[in-house]
């Protein structure tokens, strides 16, 4: 047997959205792309939604929305991937990174209190493995501060804090559609705002900086006539990938209860088992399921998270880790000298994380065959 990491849950709707996309002759941002935008809004429950090519591009144009400056801060959780805070660099600013609550793998709010400065604009929390984050301690801190919160939404689709889906909450929230993500349309992402002016801003932005959307120029009633604002980028969306996120959007729901039933047979497995430590829900949020980040309990077993990955890959299944924090990176290292004694609860996790295979179309066989195979190895490696 083998148990890939992840594999999209693309079906017949996925193949037959495309072909006839690819029929009608438009294939970049277009009818499709604005469809796609409606029905993603309506879905989150936002006033504006903006689709971009990727996530890292919507995180982008979040900052340029809130007009980022050179020398201005961002406050940035370190158990992330590299897209959160890589943003903040664009735009000539600093990403601050700050540490992580071990139980959930958030940002910890109180490190948040302790990193802001008079430079700090923005915070970015991320909903770890598509579990939400405190959304009201985050804001009241924000309010208090005069900060704005852009949300990493990357993993939480669709995921809700107290009853508010995420994508209503935060002043901006970014999405990735990329193909692992829990909408996958092979690359993408998405800005959701209740704020009119930044959501034209970002629309402006994605094409170029051009004053009115280009693609009407070709179409029946539009004009040749346009006109280049400021420095823009190349970060619309293509009808391709929309259709695609059409077609994942209308069985969103029944993927995440797939995901769901997956993490629920994971943790009645495995909470009994003492060299493991399964992935913590609080009961007041709804997780996106995008990520089942197993713990392993290293004063139990005689092999670290390294070689238990290792040899769940030689018994045919596919793992990996969410996320080499960023204080690790040599990047971080240089340009801002971050050190690993500097975020001690994202170490704590670093050490014992393995993200389980988890997603829509997994047969029961193949997740009793990893719930197997995961406590036949903490069984013969205990210490
Ligand atoms: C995937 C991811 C991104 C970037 O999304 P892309 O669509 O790949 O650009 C940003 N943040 C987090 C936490 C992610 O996992």
């Amino acid at each position: 047997m083998y148990i890939p990491f992840h594999k999209p849950y693309i079906t017949e709707d996925e193949v037959s959205g495309l072909l006839d996309t690819v029929r009608s002759g438009w294939l970049t941002m277009g009818p499709k792309t604005f469809e796609f935008e409606r029905e993603f809004l309506s879905y989150v429950g936002s006033e504006h939604a903006v689709a971009v090519n990727s996530g890292t591009s919507a995180l982008h144009l979040a900052l340029k929305a809130i007009d980022l400056k050179e020398g201005e801060e961002v406050i940035v959780p370190t158990m992330t991937f590299t897209a959160t805070a890589e943003v903040v660099c664009y735009c000539n600013a600093k990403p601050v990174l700050v540490d992580i609550d071990r139980t959930t793998g958030n940002i910890d709010i109180s490190a948040v209190e302790k990193a802001i400065t008079p430079r700090t604009r923005a915070i970015i929390p991320v909903h770890y493995g598509g579990l939400p984050c405190d959304m009201d301690q985050i804001s009241d801190i924000a309010e208090a501060n005069k900060l704005f919160v852009i949300e990493d939404a990357a993993h939480s689709l669709p995921a809700s804090y107290k009853g508010k889906p995420v994508g209503s909450i935060g002043d901006l929230t970014c999405f990735s559609f990329y193909a692992t993500k829990p909408l996958a349309a092979g690359e993408g992402g998405m800005v959701t705002t209740e704020n009119e002016e930044w959501a034209e801003r970002m629309r402006i932005l994605r094409l170029h900086g051009i004053s009115k959307d280009a693609w009407k120029r070709y179409s029946n009633g539009g004009s040749w006539y346009y006109e280049v604002l400021e420095t823009g980028y190349k970060y619309n969306m293509t009808d391709l990938q929309a259709s695609l996120g059409l077609s994942q959007l209308r069985k969103l729901d029944k993927m995440w209860e797939m995901r769901k039933h997956i993490a629920q047979k994971y943790t009645e497995a495995f909470s009994d088992v003492e060299q493991l430590i399964t992935p913590y829900l609080n009961s007041d949020r709804v997780s996106s399921y995008h990520l089942y980040a197993l713990k392993i309990n290293p004063g139990v077993l005689n092999i670290d998270r390294a070689e238990f990955i290792e040899i769940l890959k030689e018994r045919g299944i596919g793992t990996s880790v969410h996320f080499i924090p960023l204080h690790r990176h040599p990047f971080y290292q240089n340009a801002f000298s971050y050190g690993v004694e500097d975020f001690p609860e994202a170490e704590w996790v670093y050490e014992r994380i393995i993200s389980l295979p988890i997603y829509p179309g997994m047969s029961e066989a193949e997740v009793g065959y990893v719930i197997q195979t995961v406590t036949d190895v903490c069984e013969k490696h205990r210490k």
